[in-house]
């Protein structure tokens, strides 16, 4: 890099900071920093165009094109040159700009006499913000270090616009994290919540992007790598690392000790910028690299990088997770994903989460389901628009999240809110009753749960036991395999809690997206059909053996029920009983009380189980249908896949066939029959399952107030009716004719 220009972008970067610490507003701001870089480029036209919404570019400031022109021009994503640096995020530099595919004229500006254009763009790590361009009417292209001069220069004004410098004054300009924005996400749980966003990684926020003494800023960037990559050198130490996550780490540590990094972060900061501002500047180069790489492996690769940017910034600015900030009331957890034992940490603090990534069969939301709170996922963006503190709306029945709402929207939201109270309230009083349907019939309605703090809810919600405990929560909120004592002591605390109600245990449903922390995890093409549940119980029984044992122990005597998840054939549950009842010997043989009544029985969740021999039926004291898995595998359809996860409903006619076979082999041998997958909790589903004959729901708590409500307005045997006579009518799905008959009864 020659040494004028090195000196040029410090000079123009100290002129730039100067102007910015005068005080002015931030149109006055913008209209100076234009004419200082022009006057500094030697170019006749300087531009700033920002973001005026998600895909529209506004012309914010100029120097050389015509000033009625400012605020008026705009020009969606994509359009004309400075549309392209904005899509692309990467520089256009050409002598002969109308020549240039893609130009599109503005005759309002004037700029048809400028041949030469250089635009690159202003982004923040990832998030675009608007363009930077200079003109000038010489046929002319950019050197290198004008290119690079520019880029740093838009770099520094990324940060003065996160900062909100040049907002506040009108005009139309965009206002950072200020206005209303409302994302639309999908529903990972429903339910609806108002608060305060609370990040889960806070945004590390650079206050002095621009810096007078390069070799302190030198000595704090080399300080700050070297702890870097002490932290990945002791990571890459850990013992218990395996073959794979070694590989891993190696990659990352590669990174961490690049030259090159290193190099050209030197390299920003003799050119003025601060050590923090090096760091995001590059880390702006990872991303856009990013979204062009089409390679998963080299995706992953970026990723690293990005991470350990990040990593660099906190050490660099002391802004760790633990900010010192304090949570707000109300608080909202947003997050671009999140582990289970990390949200399981924030425990019932929170009111809502809203994640950028997530599925909804992930760990995360099964936990967001056990807390009870509104949970969406995919909201595009919404860590990089929310600021900790800010106001927020989750709408977790739409998967729609308003973040900074007007009053209006926040006013209607309250009033959903409040109905959606006043309902529970309702419901409560029907929290002794039973739900006898008209007709006589009675439905046994109980929640599922997974943790210590879901049991509260079975005084409140009225349910008349625990259809569904996962055990697995407790295992995934550990980072090292429970001992039998920790989980005897905590069954007992559940069936305490419990009182004489009935709970059912289900054993241990890991793998498929239950990955547990301090397991090696399995390589499979489709983990979902993979390695999971009681196939890995049967075939690695040191850990189920211990879940039993601890079972055993912790009824203390009293009636215990468990259950054993994805049974897909008789023999399967043939040995997953025989360990338990072996378990059970052994623990009488070893002087243990036994629990003076036991129940075992399977998960359906297989299509292949409604097929098993009578042998099955007969032996298994009870059955429970998991939807949840048998639709997906009913349907094909991956219940993880947002694309066909909602395509068939369940109440199609061909699933109801399929409910009405497994009654009936139930039927036969007088085996009780539940089904507790999600949508039992579901009023017009759970009448449909209740009509077919399916004497037990599971749900989540807050259902059972509504499903309780319905079932008791009607008759059974009609509603049965009404089903049967759509299925011979050839409907595809039941739910038109059970919504007019319920609707024909004043119930719709
Ligand atoms: C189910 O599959 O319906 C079920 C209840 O189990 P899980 O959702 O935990 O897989
Ligand atoms: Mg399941």
């Amino acid at each position: 890099m020659p040494e004028r220009t090195e000196s040029d972008s410090r000079k123009l970067l100290r002129r730039l900071r100067d102007t910015l610490a005068t005080p002015g507003k931030g149109q006055d701001r913008l209209d100076r920093i234009t004419h200082l870089i022009a006057d500094s480029m030697g170019t006749e036209v300087c531009s700033i165009y920002l973001f005026r919404d998600a895909d529209t570019l506004e012309l914010c400031a100029t120097e050389g094109l015509k000033a009625e022109a400012v605020h008026k021009t705009r020009m969606k994503l994509g359009e004309g040159l400075v549309g392209r640096v904005a899509r692309t995020g990467l520089p256009v530099n050409t002598a002969n700009a109308p020549g240039e595919k893609g130009f599109r004229y503005m005759p309002e500006t004037g700029e048809e006499i400028y041949s030469s254009f250089l635009g690159v763009p202003i982004q923040r790590v990832g998030e675009k913000l608007g363009v930077l361009v200079v003109q000038s009417k010489t046929a002319r292209q950019f050197s290198e270090d004008e290119i690079y001069a520019l880029e740093v220069v838009a770099m520094v004004l990324a940060e003065m616009t996160e900062l909100g410098l040049f907002s506040g004054d009108g005009e139309g300009m965009r206002a950072l994290h200020k206005q209303p924005v409302m994302i639309r996400g999908n529903v990972g749980q429903e339910g609806a919540a108002e608060g305060r966003v609370w990040l889960h990684e806070a945004r590390v926020v650079v206050t002095n992007p621009v810096a007078d003494d390069p070799l302190t800023e030198i000595d704090r960037i080399r300080a700050a790598v070297g702890q870097l990559r002490v932290s990945v050198d002791d990571l890459l130490a850990a013992e218990s690392l395996d073959k794979d996550q070694k590989q891993v780490l190696e990659a990352y540590r590669m990174f961490a000790h690049s030259r090159g990094w290193l190099k050209r972060m030197e390299d920003d900061i003799a050119r003025g910028l601060s050590a923090e501002a090096a760091v995001e500047k590059e880390q702006s180069a990872t991303r856009a690299r990013l979204e062009q790489v089409p390679d998963a492996y080299l995706r992953e690769r970026l990723h690293d990088l990005d991470d350990l940017s990040n990593r660099l910034l906190r050490i660099l600015t002391g802004q760790g997770k633990d900010t010192g900030a304090m949570m707000p009331e109300n608080p909202i957890l947003v997050a671009r994903n999140i582990g289970p034992a990390e949200l399981l940490e924030y425990g019932r603090k929170l009111k809502g989460v809203v994640l950028e990534e997530g599925s909804v069969g992930s760990h995360a939301a099964i936990v967001a389901r056990a807390l009870a709170i509104p949970l969406v996922i995919h909201a595009d963006r919404v860590v990089t628009e929310a600021l900790n503190g800010d106001a927020i709306l989750v709408d977790g029945d739409q998967g729609i999240v308003h973040l900074r709402p007007e009053e209006t929207v926040a006013r209607a939201f309250r009033d959903k809110i409040a109905m959606q109270a006043a309902a529970q309230h309702r419901y409560a009083s029907l929290r002794g009753l039973p739900a006898q349907s008209t007709c006589g019939t009675v439905t046994t309605l109980m929640m599922n749960a997974g943790l210590m703090a879901d049991l509260p809810s079975l005084e409140g919600s009225g349910a008349e036991g625990v259809g569904l405990f996962r055990t697995e929560l407790q295992f995934l909120v550990r980072n090292k395999m429970p001992q039998r004592a920790e989980l005897a002591a905590l069954y007992a605390r559940v069936m305490d809690a419990a009182k004489q109600r009935r709970v059912a245990f289900r054993t241990l449903d890991i793998g498929s997206d239950k990955v547990l922390p301090y397991m090696k995890p399995q390589d499979e093409p489709n983990p979902a059909m993979g390695w999971r549940a009681i196939r890995v119980g049967l075939d690695k029984p040191g850990v189920l053996r211990m879940q039993l044992q601890a079972l055993i122990r912790a009824a203390k005597g009293r009636p215990l029920t468990i259950m054993f998840p994805f049974i897909s054939e008789h023999a399967e549950f043939v040995q997953s009983r025989e360990m338990f009842l072996y378990e059970l010997e052994r623990e009488k043989a070893l002087g243990h009380i036994v629990p003076e009544r036991v129940e075992v029985g399977a998960m359906l969740e297989t299509p292949s189980l409604a097929y098993a021999p009578r042998a099955f039926f007969e032996m298994t004291d009870f059955v429970s249908i998991g939807g949840n898995d048998l639709k997906q595998f009913f349907f094909a359809a991956d219940r993880e896949n947002e694309r066909v996860r909602r395509r068939y409903d369940i109440l199609n006619v061909s699933f109801l066939h399929f409910l009405r076979h497994i009654v009936g082999r139930c039927e036969e041998t007088g085996t009780a029959l539940s089904f507790c997958g999600e949508d039992a909790g579901r009023p017009i589903e759970a009448l449909a399952f209740a009509a077919l004959g399916i004497r037990g729901l599971s749900m989540r708590p807050a259902s059972i107030g509504p499903v309780k409500a319905l079932l008791r307005r009607v008759n059974l045997s009609e509603a049965r009716d009404v089903i049967e006579t759509a299925m011979q009518d050839g409907a595809v799905t039941v739910r038109p004719a059970l919504m007019a008959w319920l609707d024909a009864q004043g119930e719709g």
